[in-house]
């Protein structure tokens, strides 16, 4: 008998299990078993609705509709070509020795036939894949028998045929076959085979799943579900054992998340309750404005936050301009408040300045410590970057260490270089998802007297469901979803200038009577255009993270040495340059208005000057790259005109238009394609122009990369990765994973008393990339 951790080689012989380790890390009755069909082949045979990738190795069922002898094109010799029923598709496979099979391969016969997938004129072909001729759907149960077939798939037959050389031919002889994914030297075949060998012998596999919860949900056992998945009768036997499967994967992942915010529970953090006559009261007293009930209602759960002794570990999303920063400052005043210090991380310099610029100026004389006209218990606002002259930068260092600055703003690289903090209290991290678990652990070592620091994390990307449940999941999360009063929607328009080249004009004298107006514009491009055609980074940490570097081609390719083009014209399928784009509106359509520039690579004093002089009206228009996406915050600006805007993503389409429309007047974006109007590309623009909604477009943006690639390698490789688990379409099973997981390490936080659980929470960590989703 065999148990879930025998190793194949002793139960299978090298043979058969060396292929299976080396194309698929499958070394354990384990790794076999999880190893689950990706399809079941029915009686018309089946492909599923979707059309395998060019170059895969397929297996499938089909019934074999035409067959005709016909001579080569260009040799001498015939063919046999035939057209095969494959469920609702058809295939065409040709098979190039006619005279072997042609009596075989004849109309109406049913086989199983295997090899790779080309296209030719959209329809899918096999060239003379190996094939084994099944059983007539209606017909007897074959016990025995001579094997037909030809190629890998025939000979695996006759290897499988036992001792009394009869043919295995229940493997089969039934309503549902398994379809594994397979390769050359692996076949869907050989792996129906083992498996059904090692269940043969497999010991009942005792289940991680306490029997209770198991009722609970409505779920069968393990080992139920590990022999229906392989072997099922029906289509309901299918669906039960992946629903089982399904759930362990999302409870794997639960316990590991469960277990990391228990671990961060445990930690002791500096109390900060609310003081009625402190840094944060008086804020709010002189805001110019109410903050909304969405903004009252996050700002109470942070404060809740705040005051226990417990690290805070929380996500803020909110649309562009929802407010997020605000809440955030009153968050950091109440920390202040308690006597300690605060970090606000941005992911670029130029995020940075702003930042300490609008605090500065929503502080007012509460952050003038030591100045004149300053409040009696005001704070310091200090500002440290890497690129400050040396004697600036050394009087911020002191600002941190000695605790003059309540509050120290810069990029994460802060944390990351070690400046010292007399006490850490709270950091912010703004609009940033690749400050993973690893940095906010960093963070946490750097407690002093054993205080971690709470921890606050805004994000302006609105985060699926799903996704924050599990990449993110062991942050709880707040959001805001109204946008403060006085807010018109932005309105967004797609337009094609191969189709429409007047429209591009248009924009631009659109752009000219706003200014005319007293408003300010931005035109932003993919790429630079410096002759060094990497994307603009902004100069330090990327923000093309996962979801603003999203399924999209990148900005540039490297390689890409063509001059840029202008952006109107009918002609223009390259991508316009930043810099070149420049020249040509001042040169041409903006020459009447003060137009600046703005790119990840500007020697930080000049991107410095560009934002400050368009923060000041200075400039009337500001031509840039993505550096604008996050953050920047400049009311006055109603217009943006994005370039090539098929080469950004739908989310970070939107980050950037968020830009806009901030202030009191309606905002306008315009988003220029060469894409015609019946591209994929230009569909998907006119998707974001079709609506505001962020977490829409989230959705959107997750369904059109398939969380593949959200989860990266970690769908690939080893046998416990999520392979039945969606994190688009299994909401429901992630939440009630997730309600299980919190109550059972509420319980045994290190599941002592759960063994199996504690097995699977291994086979999580491996699952799910965890630290890979973090970082990239
Ligand atoms: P976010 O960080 O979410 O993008 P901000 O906090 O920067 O948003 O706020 C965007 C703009 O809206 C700022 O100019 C801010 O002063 C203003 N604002 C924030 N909250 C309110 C409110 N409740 N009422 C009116 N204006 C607000
Ligand atoms: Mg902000």
């Amino acid at each position: 008998m065999a148990t879930l951790s025998d190793r194949l080689d002793h139960l299978l012989g090298r043979k058969v299990a060396e292929p299976l380790a080396a194309d698929f890390e499958i070394h354990t009755v384990e790794d076999l078993l999880r190893h689950y069909p990706h399809r079941y082949a029915t009686q018309g045979a089946e492909l599923g609705e979707s059309k395998p990738p060019e170059g895969a190795h397929i297996t499938l069922v089909a019934t074999v509709v035409k067959a005709d002898v016909v001579p080569f094109k260009n040799r001498s010799g015939k063919m046999l070509r035939t057209v095969l029923a494959a469920d609702t598709q058809r295939v065409d496979a040709t098979f190039f020795n006619p005279q072997k099979v042609a009596h075989a391969i004849k109309p109406g016969v049913r086989a199983m036939f295997s090899g790779t997938a080309k296209y030719f004129r959209e329809q899918l072909q096999l060239t003379h894949p190996s094939y084994l001729i099944l059983p007539a759907a209606d017909a007897e149960p074959v016990v025995g028998g001579r094997v037909r077939g030809s190629g890998e798939l025939a000979d695996m037959a006759r290897i499988a045929q036992g001792s009394d050389s009869a043919v295995d031919m229940e493997i089969f002889d039934r309503a549902l076959i398994p379809v594994y994914p397979s390769t050359r030297d692996v076949q869907s075949w050989t792996l129906a085979k083992c498996v059904r060998q090692v269940l043969d012998q497999l010991d009942p596999v005792p289940d991680p799943l306490p029997a209770g919860i198991r009722e609970e949900l409505g779920l069968i056992g393990l080992d139920e579900a590990l022999r229906l998945v392989h072997r099922p009768e029906t289509k309901d036997d299918v669906d039960r054992a992946r629903e089982r499967l399904r759930f362990d994967e999302a409870a794997a992942l639960q316990l590991v998340l469960a277990r990391r915010r228990h671990a961060v529970d445990e930690r002791v953090a500096p109390a900060c309750p609310p003081r009625p006559d402190g840094l944060a009261a008086a804020f709010e007293a002189q805001l110019p404005f109410t903050l909304t009930d969405g903004q009252l209602a996050v700002a109470g759960e942070i404060s809740a936050d705040l005051t226990r002794a417990h690290p805070m570990n929380r996500l803020l999303q909110g649309e562009v301009g929802s407010g997020k920063t605000v809440v955030a400052l009153r968050a950091m005043l109440q920390v202040i408040d308690a006597g300690y210090q605060c970090a606000l991380l941005a992911p670029t310099e130029v995020l940075a300045v702003q930042h300490a610029r609008s605090v500065r100026q929503m502080l007012g004389g509460l952050a003038l410590a030591g100045e004149l006209g300053a409040d009696d218990h005001a704070t310091r606002v200090t500002l440290l970057t890497g690129s400050m002259p040396a004697r600036e930068r050394q009087a911020a260092l002191l600002d941190a260490v000695s605790g003059a600055a309540g509050i120290v703003i810069g990029t994460h690289a802060l944390i990351q270089k070690g400046v010292e903090f007399n006490n850490l209290g709270m950091v912010v991290v703004d609009e940033q998802h690749r400050f993973g678990v690893e940095q906010r652990d960093v963070l946490r070592a750097r407690a002093r007297d054993g205080l971690s620091p709470h921890m606050l994390v805004m994000t302006a990307t609105p985060i699926p469901r799903t996704i924050a449940m599990t990449v993110l999941g062991d942050l709880e999360t707040s959001t805001l979803r109204e946008l403060p009063r006085g807010r018109s929607p932005i309105v967004s328009n797609v337009v094609s200038a191969t189709e429409k080249p007047a429209w591009v004009d248009r924009a631009w004298a659109r752009i000219v009577e706003e200014v005319a107006q007293g408003r300010q514009a931005y035109v932003v491009c993919s790429r630079i255009g410096d002759g060094d055609e990497e994307p603009d980074d902004g100069g330090e940490l990327l923000v093309d993270d996962f979801f603003t570097g999203d399924g999209s081609p990148a900005p540039v390719t490297k390689s890409s040495t063509r001059k840029a083009k202008p952006p109107k014209g009918s002609d223009a399928p390259q991508t316009a340059a930043a810099l070149a784009v420049f020249d040509q509106l001042r040169a041409g359509p903006l020459a009447s208005v003060r137009v600046g520039l703005l790119h990840g690579r500007l020697p930080s004093d000049e991107k410095d000057t560009a934002m400050r002089d368009f923060t000041a009206g200075d400039i009337d228009v500001l031509v840039c790259t993505t550096v604008v996406e996050v953050g920047v915050d400049v009311p006055n600006a109603t217009v943006m005109v994005i370039v090539d805007a098929d080469r950004f993503g739908v989310s970070q389409l939107h980050q950037l238009r968020g830009r806009v429309g901030r202030g009191a007047h309606q905002g306008l974006c315009i988003l220029l394609t060469a894409a015609r109007p019946e591209a994929p590309p230009f569909r998907r623009l006119s998707a974001v122009a079709g609506t505001n909604d962020g977490f829409e477009l989230a959705q959107l943006d997750l369904a059109q990369r398939r969380e593949g690639d959200v989860l990266g390698a970690a769908q690939s490789g080893t046998a416990t990765t999520l392979r039945l688990l969606s994190l688009l379409d299994h909401e429901e099973v992630i939440e009630s994973a997730r309600a299980f997981a919190h109550a059972v390490v509420a319980e045994d936080p290190d599941l002592s008393a759960h063994p199996g659980l504690a097995s699977m929470v291994t086979a999580g960590l491996d699952a799910a990339g965890l630290d890979f989703l973090d970082k990239s």
